[in-house]
């Protein structure tokens, strides 16, 4: 039988549950185990897909065309393991599930409740990744929210009930908490995390470890405190000190012992991780010889979550090119032309030696992300387009290289007279708008001798996707005689996966997500090529020559 590992968080939200979850991974995958990570998500929307990034960050997608939790992001990084709809659960899918139920009259004669049902339901997804893969040895559910959220109450009556209907050393419990510290005191405090614990307790689910969220070190009188009034070991009690990288947190983990103590609380038995080449990559990241600046024109810029594996694809892709990737936001509305000319961009795009305009759905900041093309087209700077960004180079040479006055997109500018991208022949006719898109991993076929070919070092390539519209058609051949390459298409040649031009430097576009596909230990080509890219360019504009790790 699989264990089980339950995360939960306290006093304040975003104290990185999902990278303390991941790293958990990462280290009981490199003690040889096969780990599965979970996240329970306790708000209403049957997906995140339907929400602002504003408001949930950026909506990572699966394979199999799951639309969801940022964090199933960072569990696939620090594991290296692809994972399915059935590791994101929310509260919506939850009642969508019982509702559906009641309806058939699967309940037929009872009152539906919060207890037993929802609970039953959450308990049976809780087993659910071990049941549908048996060589999972550990499987880690994190549950999204705070304790003492009214909505986060049915996960954590599940999960009370799933410990006390299995045996001790079946499952353990990990509790995050923050323990600030006061400045004016000059010390840090751990009321909160006392406080935390009792709620949890008062629900009934005593932790077993507790990492402690803390910019300064916690301290041996404080730890003993806290484990004290907790009701756990010393040395379950981790500290969980701010670090520079995500990609350190398995390794302060390891040196606090952290799982092995877990191992030994499971009944695990398995040998010490080797971490020699983790560490390594952690030394690269965060002392690179290396550094290169990258603009990202985007419009939600405020918030860095919405862009999340952007930022990640970039730390991975500096890895081989033993360069730190310094990324630059810009704001596309700032963009706008004919007020910002090629003098003002060469302002703002100063030190910046690529860019990169990412996804994006509606008619804000198109004019800017549009002018920022034109910029790095003209003046030789490489480039990267990712699915709106895609889009924006096709309306951007269809303006000014192909000659089709206000080529547009259907999606924001309905009356274009030359639609060069349109909506899907599958999408249309379809009127509800949760989970609907073109989603998940689709093949695509490259052609050979193009920079997409150099880059991937294949033909065959498998990507993610999530939209709705795509290169109208019958565009593809004035496109083509302007120069443009249609480098990669899906493998009945419909759909345009990857579009080039062959004179520039560097500059690709592609209908797809490259950055879902990234992990540290496997950077992705095209982001890997796209900062050889700007290593070289930004030697070319200096001047000096600069040996490539990348290629
Ligand atoms: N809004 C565009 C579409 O739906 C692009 C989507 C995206 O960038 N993810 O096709």
């Amino acid at each position: 039988m699989a264990k089980y590992v339950f995360v939960t968080g306290g006093v304040v939200s975003a104290l990185g549950k999902g990278i303390a979850s991941a790293s958990l991974g990462n280290l009981l995958k490199a003690r040889g185990l096969k780990v599965v990570l979970q996240k329970f998500d306790p708000y209403l929307n049957v997906d995140p897909g339907t929400m602002s990034p504003f408001q949930h960050g950026e909506v990572f997608v699966l394979d199999d065309g799951a639309e969801c939790d940022l964090d199933l992001g960072h569990y696939e990084r620090f594991t290296d393991t692809n994972l399915a709809q059935i590791h994101n659960l929310t509260c919506g899918r939850v009642y969508e599930t019982i509702l559906a139920k009641e309806r058939k009259g699967e309940y037929l004669g009872r009152t539906v409740q919060v207890i037993p049902h929802v609970t039953d339901e959450i308990k049976r997804r809780i087993l659910l990744p071990a049941q549908s893969d048996p060589t999972v040895d550990v499987v880690i559910t994190e549950i999204g929210g705070t304790v003492g959220d009214i909505e986060s109450l049915p996960f954590l009556e599940a999960i009370r009930q799933f410990r006390l209907e299995s045996e001790p050393e079946d499952s353990a419990s990990l509790h995050l908490t923050l323990v600030p510290y006061i400045a004016a005191a000059g010390e840090i405090k751990t009321k909160p995390t006392q406080h935390s614990v009792r709620e949890l307790r008062s629900i009934g689910i005593q932790p077993d470890f507790l990492m402690c969220r803390t910019s300064q070190p916690i301290g041996e009188e404080a730890r003993r405190k806290i484990a004290l009034f907790c009701n756990l070991p010393y040395a379950n009690v981790i500290d969980g000190r701010d670090v520079a990288s995500i990609y350190e947190v398995p390794l302060t983990m390891h040196e606090q012992d952290f799982d092995r103590l877990l191992c030994k609380r499971l009944g695990l038995v398995t040998p010490e991780p080797d971490l020699t080449e983790w560490r390594r990559m952690v030394g690269l990241i965060l002392n690179p010889p290396d550094r290169v600046r990258i603009a990202i024109v985007g419009k939600y810029i405020e918030l860095k979550d919405a862009y999340k594996s952007i930022s990640e694809a970039f730390i991975h892709a500096g890895i081989p090119n033993h360069a730190g990737v310094d990324q630059v936001w810009i704001d596309s509305e700032s963009l706008e032309a004919p007020d910002v000319g090629d003098a003002r961009l060469r302002e703002i795009f100063a030190g910046c030696h690529g860019i990169l305009v990412p996804g994006g759905f509606g008619d804000r900041g198109i004019p800017g992300k549009v002018n920022a093309i034109r910029f790095a087209r003209e003046q030789g700077i490489p480039f990267l387009g990712i699915c709106l960004g895609l889009q924006c180079a096709m309306i951007e040479i269809g303006r000014d290289v192909v000659g089709l006055e206000r080529a547009g997109s259907a999606e924001f500018d309905p009356g274009t007279p030359h639609p060069v991208i349109h909506l899907m022949e599958k999408q249309k006719g379809i009127v509800n708008l949760g989970g609907t898109m073109r989603l998940g991993a689709y093949p695509c076929q490259i052609a050979s001798d193009t920079l997409a070919h150099r880059c991937y070092g294949r033909a065959e390539i498998s990507e993610r996707h999530r939209h709705r519209y795509e290169v109208n058609n019958d565009y593809r051949d004035v496109f083509t005689r302007a120069g443009v390459v249609f480098s990669g298409t899906s493998p009945d040649g419909q759909l345009v996966e990857i579009m080039e031009l062959p004179g520039h430097p560097f500059f690709i576009a592609v209908q797809f997500h490259p950055e879902l596909k990234s992990r540290p230990r496997r950077p992705h080509p095209l982001f890997r090529a796209f900062v050889a890219a700007a290593l070289g360019h930004r030697d070319v504009a200096s001047g000096q020559t600069h040996e490539k790790a990348a290629g």
